[in-house]
């Protein structure tokens, strides 16, 4: 398929209905927060990585609007709801699944306006925030009462609590403290059709474990803005940890690092809050071109770094086990600086292009994309083997890729869930056509070997890019069906960011 067939394509509206929907548009929002400029527009199409440059236009909004209010928010989907025109859902646009791409262009909702603090409780401990708030910034207001939120991605200082809600994001140290569906209680939700509800455990805002009926905040977290949009959330809080180790360790052998980041995960160490794993083509990457970090030596094939928070006694006990658990295992410590510097680094890395090499050997300027997949510790070795075979073989066809690696980060004490992602260099301003179609068609080999090794396609981006959403129905299988049923039930005119997850399978008319 070229991509010029692409069932992605959608013209704009023509411009008498992109009249009608401002002037609607204007008797429920200001005029600043009615945005048509070309710029304003442009730029709420972008994503982080890979994005296809030469097909930018092809995914733009005709109009974008700023609300500052759940009701304003409301007023805007019952508006489209009403003139059947898209709306998509945009918080910090740093996802990873081109969900907050308007693929069929019109109204994307940028909730960044809606950045308040509600409500601190600090007998309870939450706090209600707007969807629109930073992680990075709710964290400087709660240090001043010992708190904070421990959601915490590597896309930190740049994605917002309703993002991570809408993809049901993965925490760096959710080892210790869990993820986003762990830490947000409750939200206030606008449906497909404007009508708001409350979701959370229970109808109890500060509930997490209720047994009543449906378990609603799940079904309206992940879903990648196509059920609804978040407006405003009640997030658990914590007492800011005393004390952070994070030791890195490096190893001679991929196999000898491998069964270490087990056994570190496995020893259940109450302040344990994760470990990862760097394979070989993940620290020749490092060593090569990535200026952040301090090269290793060429006996070195393997890295791992455990991370510990809690109260400086504790911390150092449990630091004690996991030294001794490394050595055990042939680790050999890297010393502070790396250690304290690449654990610093986490939220900084990958943002920006950087240094790529085709396969000659030229340095290029690269953008960094990730495959991430759910697997289980058992599966790793064989995941990771397989996803390296298909990147050198799209190398093998095109300059345009590098294989920056593979890492794989536990979740809790046991082998399920271990977070698994290729990194992939690309270097975007040579995409063309050809290339973008052998990139889709490796995602979607990468998908099938996650799944064949019992595994999901992602662990917390999601999956609605072109390739990987293919394998969606696999996966899910009688699952996906129930998707369908519940978007057709709850957006009967497929107006919730249309186009993502094969959702539009709900509307097909079927012949008699
Ligand atoms: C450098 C980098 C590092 C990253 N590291 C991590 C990581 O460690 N862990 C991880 O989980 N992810 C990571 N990501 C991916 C990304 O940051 C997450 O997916 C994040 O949760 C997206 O948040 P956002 O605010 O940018 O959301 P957006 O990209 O704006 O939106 C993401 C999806 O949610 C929907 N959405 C947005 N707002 C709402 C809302 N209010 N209600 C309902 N749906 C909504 C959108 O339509 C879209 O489908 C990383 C990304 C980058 C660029």
């Amino acid at each position: 398929m070229t991509v010029h067939e692409s069932p992605f394509i959608t013209e704009p509206l023509p411009p008498d209905r992109v009249d009608t929907l401002v002037a609607a548009l204007l008797r429920v929002l200001s005029p600043e927060q009615v945005l048509t400029a070309k710029t304003d527009r442009w730029n709420r199409a972008r994503v982080p990585a890979p994005f296809p440059v030469h097909r930018w236009s092809e995914r733009v909004p005709d109009v974008v609007v700023l609300p500052a209010s759940t009701e304003q928010v409301a007023d805007v989907v019952k508006i489209a709801n009403e003139l059947r025109v898209p709306v998509v859902p945009r918080d910090g646009g740093t996802g990873l699944t081109d969900g907050a791409v308007p693929m069929r262009r019109g109204i994307v909702v940028d909730v960044k306006r809606m950045n308040q603090i509600h409500e601190l409780d600090l007998v309870n401990r939450t706090v209600t925030v707007g969807t629109g708030i930073n992680m990075l910034k709710l964290n400087e207001r709660l240090a001043a009462h010992g708190l904070i939120y421990p959601d915490n991605p590597a896309s930190y200082p740049c994605s917002l609590v309703g993002g991570r809600i809408g993809t049901s994001g993965w925490s760096l140290i959710g080892a210790r403290y869990g993820h986003t569906r762990d830490l947000v209680l409750s939200f206030d939700h606008v449906l497909p059709t404007g009508e708001v509800l409350h979701v959370g455990d229970g109808i109890g805002r500060k509930i997490s474990k209720s047994s009543s009926g449906y378990q609603l905040k799940h079904l309206f977290m992940g879903h990648q803005g196509t059920l609804g949009i978040a407006t405003q959330a009640t997030l658990k809080l914590f007492p800011k940890p005393e004390a952070e180790l994070s030791p890195f360790w490096s190893f001679d052998s991929y196999d000898a690092a491998y069964s270490c980041v087990g056994a570190l995960a496995r020893a259940g160490v109450a302040t344990f809050a994760g470990a990862v794993l760097f394979d070989e083509h993940k620290v020749a990457y490092l060593r090569r071109d990535d200026e952040a970090y301090i090269p290793q030596p060429a006996d070195v094939r393997a890295l791992v770094c455990a991370v510990m928070y809690g109260y400086d006694d504790e911390v150092r006990a449990g630091g004690k086990r996991l030294f001794r658990i490394a050595r055990e295992h042939g680790a050999r410590y890297l010393g502070d600086e790396i250690s304290e510097g690449d654990w610093a680094a986490r939220h900084d890395r990958y943002a920006t292009p950087l240094h790529g090499r085709t396969k000659d050997g030229q340095v290029i300027p690269m953008s960094w994309h990730c495959e991430d997949a759910a697997v289980n510790y058992s599966a790793v070795p064989a995941v990771t083997k397989a996803w390296h075979e298909i990147v050198a073989d799209l190398r093998r066809r095109s300059d345009v890729f590098d294989d920056w690696g593979v890492f794989a980060y536990t979740s809790g004490s046991t082998g399920v869930d271990y977070l698994t992602e290729i990194d992939v260099g690309i270097w975007e301003q040579r995409l063309g056509d050809d290339a973008w179609a052998a990139w889709v068609q490796a995602k979607r080999d990468i998908a099938a070997v996650a799944i064949a090794h019992g595994g999901s396609i992602s662990a917390c981006h999601g999956s609605c890019r072109e390739g990987e959403v293919d394998l969606l129905p696999q996966e899910l299988g009688r699952g996906f069906d129930v998707m369908l049923d519940v978007k057709r039930a709850l957006d009967p005119n497929n107006i919730m960011n249309p186009g993502k997850y094969l959702l539009d399978r709900a509307f097909e008319v079927t012949s008699p």
